[in-house]
């Protein structure tokens, strides 16, 4: 971690030029939050900068936009009383000072001016609340009153105040929490984790965006299932995606168990994350299994079965998304068609790979398919070393085919070699079940390997077809 030399943190010259503007307005300002965070963490360079002014932000942004070179327009927010330039790949977000008291039934505090340390302390983490001075006499000087130093080197998320307070005011705050938790690796002090415990049922006045902002965060960090435990400990999760705490626990009947597909579909999660930075696959490993719940079920003669669940589970798919206010777009199509997909592959793995299988799944999952091994790959959570190696080489035998199958055969986004109107017009049809029987026959012996995709192939057997179903050609 960084020491003492936080001037090295301000050497951009955006500093220079908001410190000079703030010493002509006469103005306290500081650089606060995730960009002093983030410095000392030596996270790299950060994408947002927020700046308080002790007086007015929106002053103070304007002042700053005059002395840039290329003069950035000012995005004012009156009704917060805050301003936004933009410098080169950066977002400069200017706030003043204010003193927060909150209400009941709402996010929405009340708000009056307040010093540097009155902002400081409405923030929701100490980590959070440190600063740097940006005047002249006190440039690149740590501004820390909640040991906010002390909690990054513990690795602490920690409140300013009262957790209670803190997370009743704001209840998005407890998500906050869990996401800084996953993405820093940090531990939630026990103080805030039981606060969280006791207002999780306030999460239901966040919206769903908010709510969805944060889970996406925590899905992209290296290891999601940090979070998704702590979500599930806290008892936020049951109000979030209750699909994914229905499949907690193990049940045995009869001395027979299945897996407790909770912590499975936590690992497969894990699992993908080296492999992919896709945001939508993560979601598909998230809750490719979410189908198992409503459809377990026990006979004596077979033992657990999760019938249909990869049917279920994609229309499970819409529901949640259109409850959480996703988008019900192309995204959401593929997490659909991943999750009904995703048992395919799976005989592949476990048995002889043929052409035919993969031609067939090529076929079926279109361009999805790369993903859709992907997935596949990570729902590999066998502690069986032979047949986790043997998967795997299975899989691995299954993307070369692929790979081979496409070169020779093109089925992605197939097209039949031969239309239904050629097939018509060679037989002076009009529309009938025989044009569809002979398509079929067609598509039927390209997946098989048993004709080559190509037009004249295909019109050789579509005429040995025809035959055997009496049709005869025109001329
Ligand atoms: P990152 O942008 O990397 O997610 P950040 O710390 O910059 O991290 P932002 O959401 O950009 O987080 O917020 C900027 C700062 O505003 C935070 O550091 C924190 O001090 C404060 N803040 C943001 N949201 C809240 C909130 N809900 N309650 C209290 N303070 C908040
Ligand atoms: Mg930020």
């Amino acid at each position: 971690m960084h020491q003492n030399n936080y001037k090295d943190a301000l050497t951009d010259s955006i500093f220079r030029i908001i410190s000079d503007a703030a010493d002509a307005l006469n103005m306290e300002c500081y650089v606060i939050g995730g960009f002093v965070r983030d410095f000392l963490l030596e996270r790299g360079t950060p994408k947002d900068i927020d700046i308080v002014a002790v007086g007015s932000g929106i002053a103070l942004a304007k002042k700053v936009a005059k002395a840039l070179p290329h003069q950035p327009k000012v995005q004012v927010f009156k009704n917060f009383g805050t301003a936004m330039i933009k410098s080169d790949d950066l977002e400069i977000e200017f706030v003043g000072a204010r003193k927060e008291s909150y209400q009941e039934n709402s996010r929405k505090p009340t708000v009056e001016n307040g010093s540097l340390e009155d902002d400081q302390k409405r923030r929701d983490f100490t980590i959070n609340t440190l600063a740097f001075g940006l005047n002249r006499e006190n440039f690149g000087r740590l501004l820390d009153p909640f040991a906010g130093v002390k909690d990054l080197k513990n690795k602490c998320i920690r409140t300013p105040l009262d957790p209670t307070i803190t997370y009743s005011d704001d209840p998005l705050r407890m998500l906050r929490a869990i996401r800084f938790a996953t993405q820093l690796d940090f531990t939630i002090h026990p103080d805030s984790l039981q606060a969280i415990d006791e207002q999780k049922n306030r999460i239901e006045i966040i919206s769903n965006e908010r709510i969805v902002d944060e889970l996406h965060k925590i899905l992209l960090t290296p290891k999601p299932s940090k979070g998704f435990l702590l979500l599930e400990k806290t008892g936020l999760l049951h109000f979030i995606l209750p699909e994914l705490t229905a499949l907690k626990g193990v049940e045995e009947i009869e001395g027979q168990l299945h897996k407790d597909n909770f912590y499975h579909s936590l690992e497969v999660v894990d699992n993908i994350c080296p492999n992919t930075d896709n945001l939508w696959l993560r979601w598909a490993a998230l809750l490719h299994d979410i189908g198992k719940a409503p459809t377990k079920k026990f006979s004596k003669k077979v033992g657990w079965t999760f019938h249909a669940h990869e049917f279920v589970g994609a229309k499970m798919v819409f529901q949640l998304f259109k409850r959480l206010r996703m988008p019900l777009n192309d995204k959401m199509k593929y997490v659909q068609k991943l999750v009904f997909m995703s048992s395919r592959p799976i005989v592949l793995s476990q048995d002889t790979v043929t052409d035919s299988a993969v031609r067939r799944l090529v076929f079926d999952a279109g361009d999805y398919v790369e993903d859709l091994i992907t997935l596949c790959e990570a729902d590999i959570t066998t502690k069986n070393p032979n047949r986790f190696k043997r998967y795997h080489q299975n899989f691995k035998l299954v993307r070369e085919k692929i790979i081979e199958v496409e070169e020779k055969d093109s089925i992605r986004n197939f097209q039949p070699p031969i239309t239904g109107e050629e097939i018509m017009e060679t037989f002076g049809l009009s529309p009938c079940r025989e044009i569809g029987i002979l398509k079929e026959y067609i598509k039927e012996a390209i997946l098989e390997g048993d004709i080559p995709n190509e037009y004249e192939s295909a019109k050789k057997i579509m005429f040995e077809k025809a035959t055997e179903l009496g049709l005869q050609a025109r001329n």
